[in-house]
């Protein structure tokens, strides 16, 4: 599953620079007996397999080469995951991500092993894996070296707490849709305000528990309210 995602685009590169080493273990590495049995039945009975203790113990113990490493287990029952979260462990120098499978992993896993339980939303999926992608490419793009322009970065949806703004390029004229003539008048302050305008009008409008979650600048406050006015709101 990791292979195609890990050949490609960004991470590729990050990769092949030397600033991200990626690496993904078999649980079954770390089995005893023949048939490298990483699940078994619930006790209690009911649906499923559950993945055992032992074998991710022993996969994190002999993977963990940071005593810092945060050991994160994915799970719909952890807490979200969020850029504040992506930004906290881009500057570790590890990061371990369980994979759970089937009907989950033994809870001792979480209780006693993982220092997290990340979600990536709520609904389930059927594995891990794509849930640690996710959560591998968000990480990524803060590790200095990652992202070609930090500047970027810096001023996409929710680094700043706020949505991004509208971007817009050729043709000028799009079935009849223009680009924004501010776009064109080589005013950079100009331009600017009209962005941060713009994604202060998305966010109050597409993500209104973004606006309040943080202090605003005066000049925000401004903005927003003029936002208001122009939409008649209280
Ligand atoms: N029985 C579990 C429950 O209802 O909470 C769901 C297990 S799910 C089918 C199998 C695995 O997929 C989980 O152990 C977890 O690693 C992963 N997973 C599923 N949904 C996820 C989500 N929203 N975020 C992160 N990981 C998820």
């Amino acid at each position: 599953m990791f292979s195609g995602f890990l050949a490609a685009g960004i991470l590729e590169k990050a990769a092949a620079k030397g600033v991200l080493d990626i690496r993904v273990h078999d649980l079954r590495d770390w089995t005893d007996g023949k048939h490298r049995q990483v699940d078994d039945r619930p006790f209690g009975g009911g649906e499923g397999m559950v993945l055992m203790p032992g074998p991710i113990f022993k996969a994190v113990e002999a993977v963990r080469a940071e005593t810092e490493a945060p050991v994160v287990l994915l799970s719909p029952q952890g807490r979200m995951f969020d850029t504040e979260t992506a930004r906290a462990w881009a500057v570790c120098r590890q990061v371990i991500l369980i994979c759970g499978r089937y009907e989950g992993v033994d809870e001792r896993v979480g209780r006693h092993l993982a220092d997290a339980e990340v979600s990536i939303g709520d609904y389930v999926l059927t594995g891990g894996e794509p849930a640690a992608m996710v959560v591998v490419d968000a990480v990524a793009r803060f590790v200095p070296g990652v992202v070609g322009k930090a500047a970027s970065v810096a001023h996409d949806s929710f680094a700043e707490g706020l949505l991004d703004c509208p971007h817009y390029t050729r043709p000028r004229v799009f079935r009849g849709h223009a680009v924004p003539e501010v776009l064109f008048s080589g005013d950079h302050a100009r331009i600017g305000r009209w962005r941060r305008r713009q994604a202060l009008a998305k966010t109050a409008a597409l993500r209104p528990d973004l606006i309040g979650a943080r202090p605003l600048s005066a000049a925000d406050r401004s903005l927003l309210d003029e936002i208001r006015k122009e939409r008649k709101e209280p």
